[in-house]
């Protein structure tokens, strides 16, 4: 597209989130998508100040004052404040403010995410509060801001004289619980509120101010108009002075900053802190603490040149939802996947999100094409949390879980416990698939190189269907495979070799059986102490295993008592796969009666592994050092629990006299 047009398109779009934001508090996009269109404009505009228009939103904060309430001139702007992605946008505001950022003061503040609102204090009395509107021009609240009950009408002088005129900026907010609260007792007809912000401005904002005094609003300060003039001479001592005279202030959070160093930690500890805030913020405040700097540097068209926002990595995108899947899992579950146009979320490339189930999609009324908003929380999969209903073209079909399996075409079977619908043929390959990669996880077999396009070729080609045929694998047959060769056949076949003695808790696990993840599977495996014990156990004696209730039980013994499973596990067995048993402790063992303590990592065995073994010779292992301990088995990086050993005189041996010795060796703890 030509720059002409696009800085067009990118006038009108921002201009119209912008109306929508202030004036109907419904933004169209979020706010990291709003930054990022902002930011592109800023960059064309800047390429070509002849398409730079007056009414740009570049050169506007916010928009128009919405009729109903009086028009309130400010007399200073009420300006925006530049955004900083990353430490190093962070860095360059540094670098541009001071000469030398490793020494200069900084302020810091959460950055509250709620509206901003300007009081005026006449003799001490709240006169006029007023919205920021578009920064020349805000709406006259003042009714409305003193129903905030945090809000003092009148300023105390108790510990500081307070001036004639005082004019104090800051941000109107609500706590994230109280926020819920709230929402929870609205019907849908009465309309909820999107986010805490959203609902500050529209609260702040009703024509009946008694609306306003029943929301649960509340303001922190942050800003003194003309602080200069009032004799101070920092940002810290503003915060300190409108803490002095009874204003809120989120002092807690604060920090006076020596150097850009500190600043970055404060951001790390920020962010950390976040989650526990019972506020929400969408970052962190840095301004250079020295009022008279401030001065020299001044402002931009809208923004501060001593102040940055320093945004944490945003945890919400908006996207296009291009496509939906249907994937099966190991047990014949279909997941409906949403494939995304690919975003970068909070600093991760995401191309598939959830949409979990039937029951999801209708409640979120999902349509192929549609724009939506993709979250991430910490570590699990990304997933649909909004449809951009507004922005849909036409009336695109309605998504709907298929009523055949889309791997092997048989006609699914919804649970009755549960919302899930499944592939009930045990013979499909997307289910073989799975149950092969499941097979060979980490904390299963163990098999390295067996991964997903592998698993892939070996059974669309018809070499493997089943664990057990994996073991009869060889060499030429791997090899020949598309994207192997000799020594990735080799890599694999010695993979194979060595997981055909795991323990008998990791065999349990990977055979993937509903409902038994590793903690019962390695109960099971201490209780019966062998495969064959545990294949023919009674539900009752399953039931009386820890953790495992009756629905656990169930699901194993139905799983034994299938043809195809017995047949599948004896194959494995005939395979030569071998489960090595937990040791109950044998009277006689080697290490009969030996405390050990493991640390540092061992040359050959893992941790498990290493474990396994000491039991497996009677020992009791252990986790921590005290005069109780025998023995500390100690390997590479050991560190402050052997250190504690030989402060307690306490022996450390190697792996490799321990195998020396549990093999009929001499006891290396013997002089
Ligand atoms: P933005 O509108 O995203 O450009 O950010 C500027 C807005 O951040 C200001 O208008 C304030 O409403 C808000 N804000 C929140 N906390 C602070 C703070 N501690 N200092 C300055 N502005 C803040
Ligand atoms: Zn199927």
């Amino acid at each position: 597209m030509h720059d002409v047009e696009r800085v067009r398109e990118l006038q009108r779009k921002l201009q119209h989130a912008a109306d929508r934001y202030y004036q109907y508090d419904d933004p169209p996009m979020p706010d990291a998508e709003y930054d990022q269109l902002f930011r592109e404009l800023q960059r064309l505009e800047q390429l070509h100040p002849e398409l730079r228009t007056a009414d740009s939103p570049t050169q506007r904060v916010g928009a128009a004052v919405q009729t109903g309430f009086k028009p309130a001139p400010h007399g200073v702007p009420m300006l925006s404040l530049d955004n900083a992605r990353d430490a190093i946008e962070f860095q360059e505001f540094a670098r541009r403010a001071v000469a030398d950022p490793e020494s200069a003061v900084f302020c810091t503040e959460p950055k509250l995410d709620g509206v901003s609102l300007s009081l005026s204090y006449e003799a001490g009395l709240l006169v006029r509060a007023a919205t920021r509107g578009d920064g020349e021009t805000g709406e006259d609240v003042t009714i409305n801001a003193r129903t905030i009950r945090a809000l003092p009408l009148r300023l105390s002088a108790a510990k500081r004289a307070v001036p004639q005129h005082l004019e104090i900026r800051g941000e109107v907010y609500v706590t994230t619980a109280d926020f819920h609260r709230f929402n929870d007792t609205r019907t849908e007809a009465e309309g909820r509120f999107m986010n805490p912000r959203n609902f500050a401005s529209g609260s702040l904002r009703q024509l009946d101010p008694t609306l306003t005094a029943e929301r649960p609003l509340r303001i922190a300060l942050y800003t003194l108009v003309d602080a200069r003039a009032h004799g101070m001479d920092s940002q810290w001592g503003v915060l300190e002075a409108l803490k002095a005279w009874g204003l809120p202030v989120a002092h807690k959070w604060c920090r006076r900053c020596s150097g850009n160093a500190q600043v970055q930690q404060r951001f790390v500890e920020l962010e950390r802190e976040r989650e526990r805030l019972p506020f929400e913020i969408d970052g962190m405040v840095v301004k250079l603490d020295d009022l008279a700097q401030q001065e020299d540097l001044g402002f931009r068209a809208r923004t501060p040149r001593w102040a940055v926002a320093w945004k944490f990595a945003p945890r919400e995108e908006a996207t296009r939802l291009l496509d939906v899947n249907f994937s099966v899992g190991r047990t014949g579950v279909i997941t409906p996947v949403a494939v995304l146009e690919p975003v970068v979320i909070g600093g991760v490339t995401v191309s598939s999100a959830t949409l979990h189930n039937q029951d999801e999609i209708e409640r979120l009324d999902v349509r192929i094409g549609d724009r939506v908003v993709v979250q991430r929380a910490g570590d699990v999969i990304p997933k649909v949390v909004k449809v951009l209903v507004a922005e849909r073209k036409g009336a695109p079909q309605a998504v709907r879980v298929p009523d055949h399996c889309p791997a092997c075409n048989t006609a699914v079977v919804r649970d009755v416990e549960e919302v899930a619908v499944r592939c009930p043929n045990n013979e499909c390959p997307a289910q073989v698939k799975c149950r092969l990669l499941h097979f060979a996880s980490v904390d299963a077999m163990d098999i390295h190189g067996l991964g997903d396009k592998l698993v892939d070729q070996l059974v669309d080609s018809g070499l493997v269907r089943t664990p057990a045929q994996l073991f009869t694998l060889d060499h030429d047959t791997v090899a020949a495979l598309e994207r192997m060769g000799s020594r990735s056949a080799t890599r694999l076949l010695t993979a194979l070799e060595r997981a055909r003695t795991p323990t008998l808790a990791r065999f349990i696990f990977a055979l993937g059986i509903r409902h038994v993840g590793e903690v019962v599977a390695d109960k099971l495996a201490r209780t019966f102490g062998g495969f064959e014990a545990l294949m023919h156990a009674e539900q009752a004696a399953l039931e009386a295993v820890p953790d495992v209730g009756s629905v656990v039980a169930a699901s194993l013994r139905m799983w034994f008592d299938d043809a195809a499973n017995s047949a599948s596990v004896q194959a494995l067995l005939d395979a030569g796969v071998c489960p090595i048993a937990p040791t109950k402790v044998q009277s006689g063992g080697t290490l009969q009666g030996c405390t050990v303590v493991v640390s540092g990592t061992l040359p050959t065995l893992d941790r498990r592994a290493a474990e396994e073994l000491l039991r497996h010779h009677g020992a009791t292992v252990s986790g921590s050092v005290s005069s109780a301990t025998s023995f500390v088995l100690a390997g590479e990086k050991a560190g402050s629990k052997l250190a504690k050993a030989a402060s307690l005189k306490i022996p450390a041996i190697d792996e490799a006299a321990l195998l020396k010795w549990i093999a009929g060796g001499r006891s290396p703890l013997q002089p």
